[in-house]
């Protein structure tokens, strides 16, 4: 017999050709990814609860035997069928219903015994259960779905919850001792980690919570390890490299930070050591710049910037969209530094665009700021000593890439403004080095956030409006251009219109949104900045970035349409000065959900606590999205809750991956293998010589 790996599922007993595509499309193919096809939940049918002992409102597993079976239509709604079985135990009888399932009523037969798990609830004065799950069982039942703790699968292949639970045991029976351990055995008793054949039969069938616990922390153990073994590859592969060694102390640098007119907090001088020391090392540097909306990260970046530039080396600084880039450009031509800095976006002119990439090619630029056009084939430096990605969360794994390789392995520095917790983001980004700015400037006045139901929209306008009155300046963000009928919602465009000659008639207003033209959205910007436009009409191109301090007030209109991390990057574009800000959200979604992000953002102004919050309520499959490779794969390991796994998993990775950079010696073969099944792509980290 072959290994499960490599044996098809259509070859066990039960599967034919047809249920093996069935299975496919639930990602099984092998008799491995049966094994690794886990139970959703579990019951614990040692001992069942009686009929006598149900409580209201608590969920049980019960054994009974069916007593009668009927249908009758609903009374109260039209249409509706009810299915009803009476069920009696030793203890009792009781009543089970299920709401338009007639089909039902063709599993339930007088006299059979069932188990039937659900919630208890009154109905009138007696208690029922309500849309049950049950099974029928049997006294040849007895060792696999009664007198256990019985796992529950999610729907594959129209396998009932009993075939599937045979189906599963015939194959641990029968391939278990063809299973080879992929963590290898001192990572096993370093961690005191159960093997793999022992996990994988307690994850499905366990004799107890212990034996459980024992098989899911293995399991969760190795997700995490082959999550951070590809990590911990590439950041060897990158250390190895010979980097640029950067003169750190000199003018250029000095001058702008002596230049600024402010201080820099003391996470910005850290943040600003911290990265002196890698540029001035010959390996290059991988550094992830985490820190909230309005910290100062540019200035960080600016700084690193200058370093580069007074080596000898030019910097790129890539941001997500034309506005930030403009804002930056003229940001650091105000400061009137003495380098050569330009811009290039993709609406900049062909024939200006081709002077650029000139200039690039033959160094006379020394920074350049840009969007994605600088990952264009045409552009092409002549030393490029310093990458820096901004709001790097805009941009894919793979565009992220890109910029560095138009160098000789060069420094590279990447910003964030939607943190997530230190320990955290050491695992998730485990190539990388983290830097954190903690504090934001002295002075700042914790932005007042306030959620408005939209009966009281008038009250958020007219308190915009005392704003302007004063001299400040507002946003409204609204989430679309145009109006929707569908999803019942206002545009930017027709808002601009109405409150132009209606509630704000006495001030001027401005439009910016995405489809504008470049110049279009440039000249707005520069009349917000210049206070020839009061309050500001706009979509989410204003999410990242953008810096007027003199704007004070923002209203999000269907505040619920936006994430909960958009929220308050869009609420970071006010309290950017020593001036008291406030924000509100309008919305009268009734979502748990909605309800949720809108209590976080009142109750939160840390962006970290946020990102927390967000985590929690999107789970760490939806907050990374597919941009963080490997952690949509996580099937039972969660970082949230099992972050000393994750760390232990990590640590074990890098150890490894130090001693044994190309998995090559023999301890490590089922490893290696057991690696690029799960990831093939992986197959060139390890090959690289
Ligand atoms: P972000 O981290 O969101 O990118 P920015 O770099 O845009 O933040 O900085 C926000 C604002 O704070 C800018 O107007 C910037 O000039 C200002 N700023 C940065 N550092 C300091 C500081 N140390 N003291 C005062 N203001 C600062
Ligand atoms: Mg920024």
């Amino acid at each position: 017999m072959s290994a499960p790996q490599d044996t098809s599922v259509q070859y066990l007993k039960g599967i034919g050709p047809k249920r093996a595509k069935a299975f496919a499309k639930v990602g099984v193919n092998t008799v491995e990814d049966l094994l690794y096809y886990f139970p959703r939940r579990y019951e614990d049918r040692r001992n069942f609860a009686t009929i006598a002992q149900l409580k209201e409102k608590e969920v049980y597993t019960i054994k009974a035997e069916v007593l009668s079976v009927k249908e009758r239509r609903s009374f109260r709604r039209r249409g509706f069928s009810i299915t009803e079985a009476v069920v009696k135990d030793a203890s009792g009888i009781l009543s089970c219903v299920w709401f338009n399932q007639s089909y039902i009523k063709e599993y339930l037969k007088p006299g059979e015994s069932l188990v039937l798990y659900g919630k208890a609830e009154l109905y009138g004065t007696k208690l029922q259960m309500t849309n049950p799950e049950f099974e029928e069982v049997g006294p040849e039942d007895e060792f696999l779905n009664v007198g256990r703790i019985v796992p529950v699968y999610s729907q594959a292949a129209g396998f009932s919850q009993r075939s599937m639970r045979q189906l599963i045991k015939g194959a641990l029976d029968a391939y278990l001792s063809k299973i080879q351990d992929c963590l290898p055995f001192d990572i096993r008793t370093r961690n005191n980690i159960l093997n793999l054949a022992q996990s994988l039969l307690s994850i499905h069938f366990p004799e107890s919570e212990e034996a459980h616990k024992r098989a899911y922390e293995r399991l969760a153990f190795e997700e995490f390890f082959f999550f951070q073994l590809p990590l911990a590859l590439r950041k060897l592969n990158k250390r190895e490299k010979e980097g640029i060694v950067h003169k750190v102390e000199g003018e250029l640098v000095e001058d702008y930070i002596s230049g600024l007119p402010f201080k820099l907090t003391n996470a910005q001088n850290t943040v600003i050591k911290e990265i002196k020391a890698d540029m001035s090392a010959s390996a290059a540097m991988q550094r992830l710049l985490q820190g909230d909306v309005g910290s100062g990260k540019t200035v960080v970046a600016m700084a690193a910037a200058m370093i580069a530039i007074q080596s000898g080396y030019q910097a790129a600084f890539m941001v997500p969209t034309e506005i930030l880039a403009k804002q930056h450009f003229e940001k650091i031509k105000d400061q009137k530094s003495r380098i050569k800095t330009a811009l290039l976006t993709g609406s900049s002119d062909n024939k200006e665009k081709q002077k650029l990439y000139n200039e690039i090619k033959e160094g006379k630029i020394g920074l350049i700021i840009g969007t994605h056009a600088l990952l264009e084939e045409a552009v092409q430096f002549k030393n490029l000593g310093l990458v820096i990605i901004d709001e790097q969360h805009k941009f894919g794994v793979g565009q992220r890439a890109l910029l560095p390789k138009k160098g000789a392995n060069p420094d590279v520095l990447i910003m964030t403004a939607t943190p997530i917790p230190r320990t955290l983001a050491i695992t998730i980004y485990g190539d990388l080095d983290i830097s954190v700015i903690n504090e934001l400037p002295p002075g700042r006045i914790p932005i007042k956030t306030m959620h408005y139901a939209e009966n009281k929209r008038k009250e958020a306008f007219r308190l915009a409006r005392e704003e302007l009155e004063y001299g400040r300046q507002a946003y409204i963000i609204y989430p679309v251009i145009e109006e929707s009928y569908a999803l019942d919602m206002s545009g930017a465009k027709k808002m601009y219109e109405e409150l132009k000659s209606g509630e704000f008639k006495e001030f001027k207003l401005g439009l910016i949104h995405g489809r504008l033209k470049e110049l279009a959205q440039d000249k707005v910007m520069q009349d917000f900045k210049n206070k020839k436009i009061d309050l500001l009409i706009a979509t989410t191109v204003l999410e990242v970035g953008i810096d007027i301090p003199n704007a004070t007030c923002m209203i999000i209109e269907h505040a619920h349409r936006f994430g909960l991390s958009q929220l308050h990057q869009l609420r970071g574009r006010i309290g950017r000065s020593n001036l008291a800000s406030f924000c509100i959200l309008v919305s009268s979604a009734k979502t748990p959900d909605a309800g949720a992000r809108m209590e976080a953002m009142v109750k939160y102004a840390d962006g970290f606590r946020i990102a927390e919050e967000d985590l929690k309520i999107r789970g760490p499959g939806e907050f990374f999205g597919r941009r963080q490779h490997g952690l949509s794969e996580l099937k039972i390991a969660n970082p949230l809750t099992q972050m000393h796994l994750l760390k232990k998993a990590r640590e074990e990775a890098l150890g490894l991956v130090k001693q044994d950079p190309r998995l090559a010696e023999r301890a490590h073969a089922v490893l290696k293998a057991g690696l690029l099944r799960r990831f093939p792509e992986y197959e060139k980290l390890i090959m690289v010589g």
